[in-house]
């Protein structure tokens, strides 16, 4: 016999995962009351199923209906009527009479709590969300909500069913956002936030974005997605975390309320009133033959380091490296450009200091701008001109652009050389204001410790977060992966430093430093988090 799955609403949602269940197999019955919607839907569905060749098929399986039945043989029902709790109270209420107890009991809210909408029902222990993404019959991501009063059998259906439906399921807690809509939410937040302190435009903010590996910048996928519904997501998570850091922005509410929505109003952060606008891309120009005549020299310890001296010695004719603070005064005198890496953690305002007496007043020093306070560093300097900031935050490898701060008291020739020595070495240069954090910094530490903090509330296992960051919102690596990469303590650093400018809300969550307490062979295994260890 073949099983039977119901699929109640056949709006965008219902009418994919109809599609998606149909395809594997099952015997689908929708239901849909509204007799447009549902010639919608089953247009949608016959787009959806001709697109993957096997409209005949998944057609053939499929009933529809206006009313949910008396009585049904379904093993499992998934809810996908409008986002109001009354109505999915009472779509469950009528699927759990029409249902054998033993069958799964799903809904695919986004930003209800399940358990509110499983309250009243008899037997919730058959009780899941299962949270597909737009559009399903694409979106390779499942989040499969645990309400308290799941059973394991319940989780376990929910599971064979999501692999069958050639998913990948993540399983989460029954709390705001689950996992995606929640630590995705400072992408979309900080990123305005850094709009609106100036930093750079938001052409120049997406392209640094994309540059970082997201496959969209955050403008250019909020006017995708729709301002009003990304702002609706960010309120809700909001209003049921409750705290400061998530607070949705003035900024896009304007916006909203001007009907500035995105592409479907044909405005929003962007103007499509001629179509698609161009793409800021940042491509630097290809790598002259001959080498550079500069003697670069790199201060620093670490990875970051050597993999900056590795790039440099392609492009520079004289390479030279001060690996320990130490030997600072062995600087070669012939330097010309001094790059100060650092450790990645602390503030090297002290270090800056020192290079400004031991080097010739014409060298330039680029610091990283992501730890270093660059006002505060050149306060005391005799040259405070020749020192420029950049940011690169994890791996050089893997970001395409970097930022370069314009900082009021860089010379021209500072930052001309900071931008003509990124650009050598293939990367694309956004010129940004100088503000803790920069753009990069800002956005993906947040990202970063948003992640943290769901670890630390049991939201989902590590694991499970960065594969549900990587497949629902093509994030091109998980965040706590990311978070190792770049390294804990430097992220708790960022942050600091953009806390004492935004408030304590942006402070580094006091686990952080887990990222980095596994740096060798258990770096994948998930984090265990004791809540007594050291404060950052
Ligand atoms: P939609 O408005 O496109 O579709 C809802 C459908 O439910 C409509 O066709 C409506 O006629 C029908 N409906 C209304 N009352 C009904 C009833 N009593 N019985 C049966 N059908 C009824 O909405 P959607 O975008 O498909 O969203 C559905 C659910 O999925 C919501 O809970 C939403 O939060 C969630 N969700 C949406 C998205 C998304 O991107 N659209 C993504 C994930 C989850």
């Amino acid at each position: 016999m073949q099983e039977i799955v119901i699929v109640v609403g056949a709006g965008t949602m219902g009418a994919g995962i109809a599609c998606v269940a149909a395809r594997a197999g099952y015997i689908v019955e929708i239901v849909e009351p509204d007799a447009a919607a549902r010639e919608r839907g089953r247009a949608r569905i016959e787009r959806d199923a001709s697109r993957g060749g096997d409209a005949a098929s998944v057609l053939a399986r499929i009933r529809w209906s206006d009313a949910v039945p008396e009585r049904s043989e379904a093993a499992i029902a998934i809810e996908a009527v409008p986002e109001r709790l009354e109505l999915k109270r009472a779509v469950f209420a009528q699927l759990a009479r029409a249902l054998d107890p033993q069958a799964l009991l799903a809904t695919n809210t986004s930003s209800l709590a399940v358990a509110e909408i499983a309250s009243g029902v008899p037997a919730p222990d058959r009780v899941v969300g299962l949270h597909f993404f737009n559009p399903p019959v694409a979106m390779k991501l499942v989040e499969i909500v645990e309400i308290e009063q799941t059973s394991d059998d319940a989780l376990a259906a929910a599971r064979a069913f999501v692999a069958r439906l050639e998913k990948t399921a993540v399983v989460t807690a029954d709390t705001p956002g689950f996992i995606v809509n929640r630590v995705a939410r400072p992408f979309y937040l900080q990123a305005m936030r850094a709009l609106d302190r100036g930093v750079a435009s938001v052409e120049e903010l997406d392209a640094l974005a994309r540059g970082a590996g997201f496959r969209m910048g955050p403008f250019e996928l909020m006017d995708m997605i729709g301002l009003d519904v990304n702002l609706a997501t960010s309120e809700s998570v909001y209003e049921r975390v409750g705290a400061a850091r998530l607070e949705p922005q003035a900024m896009q509410r304007a916006l909203v309320e001007q009907g500035r929505l995105g592409r479907k109003s044909g405005i929003g952060f962007y103007d499509y009133a001629n179509g698609d606008p161009e793409r800021l891309e940042l491509v630097p120009e290809g790598p002259s033959e001959e080498k550079i005549d500069e003697c670069v020299t790199v201060i620093g310890f670490g990875a970051a380091a050597d993999a900056l001296v590795e790039e440099l010695e392609a492009r520079y004719a004289d390479v030279r490296r001060v690996e320990n603070d130490e030997l600072l005064d062995e600087i070669s005198p012939e330097t010309t450009i001094a790059i100060d890496v650092g450790d990645g953690v602390s503030d090297r305002a002290e270090i800056l200091a020192e290079l400004d007496t031991l080097l010739a007043p014409e060298a330039i020093v680029a610091c990283d701008a992501y730890a270093t306070d660059l006002a505060a560093a050149t306060r005391k300097m005799k040259h405070p001109d020749r020192v420029v900031g950049y940011g690169v935050l994890g791996a050089l490898a893997s970001q395409r652009v970097v930022e370069i701060v314009d900082f009021e008291k860089s010379s021209d020739d500072a930052l001309a050389v900071a931008q003509e020595l990124f650009e050598a070495l293939g990367k694309g240069v956004v010129l940004v204001e100088d503000v803790p954090g920069l753009f990069l910094g800002r956005v993906v530490g947040a990202i970063v410790n948003e992640a943290v903090i769901a670890v630390q509330e049991n939201v989902a296992t590590p694991d499970d977060i960065d594969l549900a960051m990587r497949l629902g919102v093509n994030y091109p690596i998980g965040p706590l992966a990311w978070g190792r990469e770049i390294g804990g303590a430097r992220i708790a650093q960022i942050l600091r430093r953009v806390a004492k400018d935004d408030g304590d809300a942006f402070a580094p969550h006091r686990a952080l430093w887990v990222l980095d307490a596994d740096d060798g062979e258990d770096a994948d295994e998930p984090i265990d988090v004791p809540m007594e260890r050291p404060v950052l």
